[in-house]
This record gives C-alpha cells, sequence and structure tokens, in this order.
C-alpha cells in the first residue's frame, strides 16, 4: 500500500467527518456485506419523549408519574429520561429513590416513598409474578404496533399503568439505508427493543431483517453468528451496549454522538451521528483501496 494513498484517503474522512481509527481499517471495509444498525440513537434519535400515559382501572395518573417517574430518574436510558421529564413537566418535583438497580435491557427497580416500584419490559415485571391486566397489554401492544415503546409500571406487587414514548427516525436514515443497499451490503435492525417497535421503524427506514428483543450482552453473539454464516459484517451502533458488538464486527462505526466506550471500540466515528457517514465511509474506503492497488 502506498501511504500516500491511504493518508489521502483519511483526510477526505476527516472533511466528510469521519474519523478512520487506522490504515487498516480501509482494507476490512472491501469485503463487507452486511450492515447491522443499532436501532435506537443510530437509525432513530434516541431523543425520547413521553407522549401517553395509560393507568389501569382505579389507578390515579399522578401516581403513575409520579413512582415511575422518581424511578427513571435514577437511569441515564434515553427510555428514562423520557419518563422522568415527562412525569416532573405533568406532576412537579419528583421524590427519592432508594435501592435503584438498573436491569439491563429490562428496565429499572427500585423503592420510592416505601413503595418498591419496577418499570420497563413485562418480562421483567414477570420476574416478580406481576402480570399485566388485558387493558394495560392492550395499550402497549397499540402503542408497539405504531413503533412507539412502552414501559410498563408496577408496585406492590400491581400492575398500574403503562407509559408509552415515542422516538423519531432520523431524518437522513432511509435514503443512507438506501445507499448501503446501492453499495452491495444487506441491512439488518438490531434492538433491545420488542419486536412490533422494531418492525414499525424497520418498514419505515427500508428494512426487512430485524433482530428484536436481544439483550445488550447477546448483541455480539449475533454479529458472532452472522459472522459464522459466512457474512462479513459492519456493525453501526452509539451505546454502551453496543460496545462488544462493534468490536467483534468485521468494521465497527460508532455514532460520534454517541457513548465513549462505543467510539472505543470502533474503527470508524461518523462524527455528525449520521448514517450517511457510513456509506460515504464505506464508498470512500473501496475508492482510496483501488487507487492503492
Ligand atoms: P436498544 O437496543 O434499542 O438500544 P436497550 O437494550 O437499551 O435498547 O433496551 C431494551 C429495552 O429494555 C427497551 O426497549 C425497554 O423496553 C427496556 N428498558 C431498558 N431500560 C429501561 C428503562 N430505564 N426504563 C424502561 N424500560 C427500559
Ligand atoms: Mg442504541
Amino acid at each position: 500500500a502506498t501511504p500516500t494513498a491511504l493518508l489521502v484517503g483519511t483526510g477526505r474522512g476527516a472533511q466528510l467527518g469521519i474519523i478512520i481509527k487506522g490504515p487498516q481499517v480501509l482494507e476490512s471495509t472491501r469485503r463487507v456485506d452486511t450492515v447491522v444498525l443499532d436501532k435506537t440513537g443510530t437509525v432513530t434519535t434516541g431523543t425520547m419523549t413521553l407522549v401517553e400515559v395509560v393507568t389501569a382501572d382505579g389507578e390515579s395518573e399522578e401516581d403513575v408519574l409520579r413512582l415511575a417517574g422518581a424511578l427513571e430518574d435514577a437511569s441515564e436510558h434515553p427510555i428514562a429520561r423520557a419518563v422522568a421529564d415527562g412525569a416532573r413537566t405533568r406532576v412537579g418535583a419528583l421524590p427519592a429513590v432508594e435501592d435503584f438497580r438498573n436491569v439491563e435491557g429490562l428496565g429499572v427497580q427500585g423503592v420510592v416513598d416505601g413503595h418498591g416500584v419496577l418499570a420497563g419490559r413485562p418480562r421483567l415485571l414477570a420476574e416478580w409474578s406481576v402480570s399485566l391486566p388485558p387493558s394495560l397489554t392492550v395499550a402497549m401492544e397499540r402503542a408497539e404496533a405504531a413503533g412507539r415503546t412502552a414501559v410498563a409500571v408496577a408496585w406492590d406487587g400491581v400492575a398500574r399503568g403503562v407509559l408509552v414514548v415515542a422516538d423519531a427516525v432520523k431524518p437522513t436514515s432511509a435514503a443512507a439505508i438506501e445507499r448501503l443497499r446501492g453499495l452491495g451490503l444487506t441491512p439488518i435492525l438490531l434492538t433491545g427493543d420488542n419486536e412490533a417497535t422494531a418492525r414499525s421503524v424497520a418498514r419505515e427506514v427500508g428494512i426487512e431483517d430485524v433482530i428484536a428483543e436481544v439483550l445488550p450482552a447477546d448483541k455480539v453473539d449475533v454479529v458472532k453468528r452472522l459472522q459464522s454464516e459466512g457474512n462479513v459484517v459492519a456493525m453501526v451502533g452509539d451505546g454502551v451496549n453496543d460496545a462488544a458488538a462493534l468490536a467483534q464486527a468485521d468494521l465497527g462505526l460508532a455514532m460520534g454522538t454517541g457513548t465513549d466506550v462505543a467510539i472505543e471500540a470502533s474503527d470508524l466515528t461518523l462524527v455528525r451521528g449520521d448514517l450517511n457517514a457510513a456509506a460515504d465511509a464505506i464508498r470512500l474506503a473501496r475508492r482510496t483501496l483501488s487507487t492503492i492497488k
């Protein structure tokens, strides 16, 4: 390889808002044929807002907001930020939380005002033998079919309500995914979120293959499995959850708007957090390589 061509390639990368870890990275982009895209924060903005509060029979909206809001205020997750901010706007100051615990990929638990509170996936509630009444199950299904994320809320062993948060697809995602396809890559949407929400987002951006309800620790196994099936895999992600998968991928691309852990685990950083830079990077690397040969 001639160093000049590589430098030109990486210099142009910087202009396009792509930071390349080293020249060896260009080589690994050549054979990439599959691109795994994290949903939240990568394909979507990751900036969620609380859009709906549903209560079980006899429960008060204010209590649901106050207890779930207080609990989520202790978490950094985008869903938690939306719940806490939305709750504070609607009911004012939130009480303190004790014994807070984050249950990765499922939700959060803690004690608020002496009540043991849970917020997250129905699976988290089920682990505490709490089941949802049909009215709340219907509310969750309806929200998820519309591409939203529903958070089930319970305290003292009883399901009390559902909070619905919405996250918008980035305006640039659909066109960027079409460009990735044009470069011969098969896009796959990967998320810890539920299947219905994931399918709805995938439909909106033109992705057919969806791998949903994947726990954070299992994302890396999805990449390994795709590799063992003979695919050369690029992974694009933003979260702490994505770091192992980004490192495992043949080419890891981190959103510059994402976490430092994801950026460190990656070969390329897309400074603006725009998926179009992923297409630019792959095109650029292929061009640079053909200049070298
Ligand atoms: P993604 O892979 O899309 O970035 P995560 O793995 O972080 O998503 O989370 C998976 C799912 O777990 C979320 O879609 C949500 O349903 C649930 N969850 C995670 N953290 C929380 C939280 N703090 N509050 C409520 N639900 C949560
Ligand atoms: Mg994410």
